[in-house]
């Protein structure tokens, strides 16, 4: 069943109305008619069942038939720390970290990027990717897409168990980390910062464990940054017991 995510104010107790941008799609892209079922989420982490019903012309409704909690939403949520990248890498970053279950972004300005801020309608772009990621992948919410920060403000701000891939790390790895941490069972706030395609600096790294960031190998193998934050996140849910399945999809 297709699923869509609505501004709460569309949705009342029982019926909801379809937003014009989403009419056009449904009837002339998707070809759904009055009776079709889809299911929309208002980003409270509730999901609705609802039944087509035309109102007029040019205009849908739906009315409500199920609401469940929408179980494709982890318990742990992974803000990932990502340096700026070149060409459209940051986009492979945000629609795959959405898919695996990341729940917010924040761009990092470090010492080696190379890539620019993103300018125009870069910005705008990315959380595009992410929503029709978040509905592809039956997320419960939309990750956030944080304005572009500072390295070392990052650092400062950074909340729950917080470590920073880095390819000098030899003994440490993500599970030392999460296991050994007296918050796991109870934390569910992680935060992993990924380098630049450069890597991070000498004095970054000397920063970060000053703020109590802890560097994790992510193996021997060097990975791109593009691949590091997934492969971060992907361990950390599994470290959590998110990736296990479960989810009975609704419909399918
Ligand atoms: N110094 C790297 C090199 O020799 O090519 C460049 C950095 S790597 C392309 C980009 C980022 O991915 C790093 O800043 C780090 O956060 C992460 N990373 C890649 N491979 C890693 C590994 N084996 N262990 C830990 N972090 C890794």
């Amino acid at each position: 069943m297709h699923r869509f995510f609505i501004s709460e104010d569309c949705l009342t107790e029982s019926v909801v109305a379809i937003p014009s941008r989403l009419v056009h799609r449904l009837r002339h892209v998707l070809r759904m008619k009055a009776g079709d079922r889809i299911v929309v989420l208002d980003n409270s982490g509730w999901e609705y069942e609802v039944e087509l019903r035309t109102v007029g012309a040019g205009r849908l409704e739906g009315v409500v038939i199920g609401k469940s909690p929408a179980a494709g939403e982890p318990q742990t949520r992974i803000t990932l720390y990502q340096a700026l990248l070149k060409g459209s890498k940051f986009e492979t970053v945000v629609q795959k970290c959405t898919e695996v279950g990341a729940t917010a972004f924040v761009p990092l300005i470090c010492e080696r990027c190379v890539a620019e801020e993103p300018a125009g309608n870069r910005v705008s772009r990315w959380q595009k990717i992410i929503l029709e990621a978040a509905q592809q992948s039956r997320r419960g919410r939309i990750p956030v897409l944080y304005p572009v920060s500072r390295f070392k403000e990052a650092c400062e701000s950074a909340a729950g168990i917080a470590f920073m891939p880095w390819e000098g790390e030899v003994e440490r790895g993500i599970g030392d980390v999460l296991r050994r941490s007296p918050e796991v069972g109870s934390a569910q706030e992680v935060s992993i910062f990924v380098g630049p395609e450069g890597g991070f600096s000498a004095s970054e790294v000397e920063f970060a464990l000053g703020c109590g960031i802890k560097t994790v190998s992510l193996g021997d193998r060097i990975l791109r940054a593009e691949t590091a934050g997934l492969v971060a996140s992907a361990v950390t849910l599994y470290e959590f017991g998110e990736l296990e399945g479960g989810y009975k999809v609704k419909g399918d």
